[in-house]
């Protein structure tokens, strides 16, 4: 999967912006990683927003990749605990859906 990671600092992410949104000065450059990584936190949705409302409940999980420092928020199928490793299974309308390995 794609990560942003600053030319001039720590910072990463999984979305593109224009300038590092942490230092503000780097520019953040495109790297292809592998969607691997940990659950760092999660969440479980009971009362989704309308448009999410069919799928609850789901879990909302916070994933550190393994080759970036950039966290991804991901929907997973199941019950996930904190340190789980889990990759990426699926995107749905933009979502990353994250499955336990
Ligand atoms: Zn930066």
């Amino acid at each position: 999967m794609k990560v942003y990671q600053c030319d001039q600092c720590e910072y990463a992410s999984v979305s593109n912006k224009y300038r590092c949104p942490s230092c503000r000065t780097g520019q953040l450059q495109e790297q292809d990683v592998s969607s691997k990584g940990s659950v760092y936190s999660y969440t479980n949705i009971h009362i989704a927003p309308a448009e999410f409302a069919h799928l609850a409940p789901y879990t909302v999980a916070l994933i550190q990749l393994d080759e970036s420092k950039a966290k991804v928020t991901a929907r997973t199928d199941g019950n996930v605990e904190i340190g789980d490793v889990a990759e990426l299974d699926y995107v749905e309308d933009g979502a990353y859906i994250y499955r336990k390995c």
